[in-house]
């Protein structure tokens, strides 16, 4: 059975504000007891997770194994102070500061680092994305201080021109990817990135009454030709959903996230992939 590459335990995929104020005095432990309890019932034994700022990731950690459950987390997600990436993780001003955060994920038994380099995709516009993404330098710094710590980089990432920064320095997964270019999936296959292209949130918007569908029809198209070149490149794809982002319910979001994806690689490619991700994206290590 294969595995989720890409949640977030602490959403739900209905209402983001309301999951996240259930924990706001506290993990309430309920809430991920359920969500693994749906996971085990559909026989899904792995997930990799994106991290949270309240500590919901880093007790999933602990009680997973309850459930049979290989579960990989950053803890918490990595971002600049004031760009994206608040709503996952903690900031920093300067490199200091950042490996000031590496060094916390290590010590409360984060498998690996995550750091957010772009803003999101704008759903209601094509082609553009809510912010610039952070300058390749810093990407690659942030990089190599994850890397010499031991820790493997998964990336919040859209953008061609950010993708492309992340992967000539190394980066070991791409999360989302929206706007790719052929430009940057040549450097992510001539690094070995994985991809995890996480369809679902924007593929699964199609009838929600919240966007155009013309428009996250047109993202979505454009999202899966990228993934047709990158397999025929002999890129790696991971199946991730982005689980608990909105209209991607833990579970279905796989259900859903498989479909899209069967249409370009079959599962044996996935499953080779988790496998590369479960080697990888376990503390220590790292290449
Ligand atoms: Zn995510």
């Amino acid at each position: 059975m294969l595995g989720e590459c890409h949640a977030h335990v602490i959403m739900d995929g209905k209402n983001y504000k309301e999951a996240v104020s259930l924990h706001k005095n506290g993990v309430v432990d309920k809430v991920i007891h359920d969500c693994f309890s749906k996971y085990r019932e559909a026989g899904i034994t792995f997930i990799r997770d994106g991290g949270d700022s309240y500590g919901v990731s880093k007790r999933a950690k602990e009680i997973a194994p309850e459930y049979g459950i290989t579960y990989l987390t950053p803890i918490f997600a990595i971002h600049q102070k004031g760009h994206y990436g608040g709503i996952v993780g903690c900031a920093f001003e300067n490199l200091e500061e950042y490996h000031r955060l590496v060094k916390e994920v290590k010590a409360s038994g984060g498998d690996f680092i995550k750091i957010m380099v772009s803003g999101l995709i704008d759903f209601s516009q094509y082609g553009v994305l809510t912010e610039e993404g952070v300058e390749p330098e810093l990407i690659g710094k942030m990089i190599s201080i994850a890397h010499e710590e031991g820790m493997a980089v998964m990336a919040h990432c859209n953008g061609a021109r950010t993708m492309e920064a992340a992967a000539k320095a190394g980066v070991d997964s791409i999360e989302h990817g929206a706007y790719s270019d052929e430009q940057a999936l040549l450097a992510m296959v001539e690094n070995g990135v994985i991809w995890t292209p996480t369809v679902s949130p924007v593929g699964n918007l199609k009838g929600g009454g919240r966007f155009d569908d013309a428009v996250t029809e047109k993202i979505t198209e454009h999202h899966m030709e990228m993934i047709r070149r990158f397999a025929e490149l002999g890129g790696n794809i991971a199946l991730g959903s982005d689980a608990g982002a909105w209209r991607v319910p833990h579970v279905e979001g796989l259900w859903t996230e498989i479909e899209y994806l069967k249409k370009i690689v079959d599962e044996s490619h996935l499953e080779n992939t988790e496998k590369l991700i479960r080697e990888k994206f376990c503390a220590g290590n790292v290449k």
